[in-house]
């Protein structure tokens, strides 16, 4: 289980909410089989996701994060519910670059700076709310920072991290973002700029001291104050309906098609990897259900 700690400062002018969370990311690198800068791609998607989806208000509200960067790792998806429970999934899990010449891995590589990052709450009016913006650097937490920004006229700062291990596993991963709130004085922008330039690394503080050392480090000198903390983790909401659902949507010929084949059709859910077997009689059903409508 991961957590997401919310606190407020400086007289609740600054909000922030902190995640640590290595098993959201570890259980995503062993569903997707991810090379170790995939981990760290599509750790620091979810650890977002789940950031953000703990701000929605209504209970069944999820959001959705696509980055499409042009990179070898191609799209990079998060969803979340409003909890912050995420489930994700990468178009080339294995992709992998070399290290970058300061020993990190090289996220923004993978994922690549020629595209957007797009993020579309669903709340469960008639259309999501969307809004996109264009990558500034592929490492996930600048271009979040540069949407709520530019999209939501929102100061942001947002840090993610995911430390993986020379066994490959994940070690340590959480991250942050932190908001000021409208007619926050100058001053206060000044000093939480600085407190996030002179913080320790990330995964650092996560792997030694914990998510509440984040907090202090980032709200240093504004009294943070804890607010609440939730229990969150890696959960996908697959289910025999929603994968029938989607067969329904390859129209009656694909289906007859699979139906014709001597053995069943298996679907595999992209975001748990749990594989589900429809039977050609159960194929031929889906598609008289469709004729009928
Ligand atoms: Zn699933």
């Amino acid at each position: 289980m991961g957590e997401i700690i919310r606190a407020v400062g400086a007289e609740d002018m600054v909000k922030i909410a902190v995640i640590t969370a290595p098993d959201i990311a570890e259980r995503a690198r062993q569903i997707h089989h991810l090379s170790p800068t995939a981990t760290a791609a599509l750790g620091r998607t979810l650890l977002g996701a789940s950031l953000l989806g703990n701000m929605l208000k209504g209970e069944k509200d999820t959001v959705t994060l696509r980055l499409s960067g042009g990179g070898p790792g191609g799209n990079v998806v998060a969803v979340s519910d409003s909890a912050g429970n995420v489930r994700g999934y990468m178009d080339e899990p294995r992709a992998d670059l070399p290290t970058r010449a300061d020993g990190k891995l090289d996220v923004g590589g993978l994922i690549g700076r020629d595209g957007t990052l797009t993020v579309s709450r669903d709340l469960g009016l008639k259309e999501p709310y969307i809004g996109s913006v264009q990558l500034v650097t592929g490492e996930v937490a600048d271009d979040l920072a540069a949407y709520f920004v530019e999209s939501e006229q929102v100061g942001t700062a947002v840090g993610l991290g995911v430390l993986v291990g020379t066994d490959r596993a994940v070690r340590a991963a959480g991250g942050f973002i932190v908001q000021l709130l409208p007619g926050a004085p100058e001053e206060l922008v000044g000093r939480l700029e600085e407190n996030v330039t002179m913080m320790d690394a990330l995964t650092t503080i996560l792997d030694e001291d914990g998510a509440e050392e984040v907090i202090r480090q980032v709200l240093k000198g504004m009294e943070p104050r804890i607010l609440d903390r939730e229990r969150v983790e890696y959960r996908c909401y697959c289910s025999r309906e929603r994968i029938a659902e989607g067969l329904q949507s390859l129209g009656t010929a694909t289906l007859r098609e699979l139906a014709a084949e001597d053995r069943p059709a298996e679907i595999r859910c992209r975001f748990c990897g749990l594989d589900y077997l429809f039977p050609a009689q159960e194929l031929s059903a889906l598609a008289d259900g469709l004729g009928k409508r």
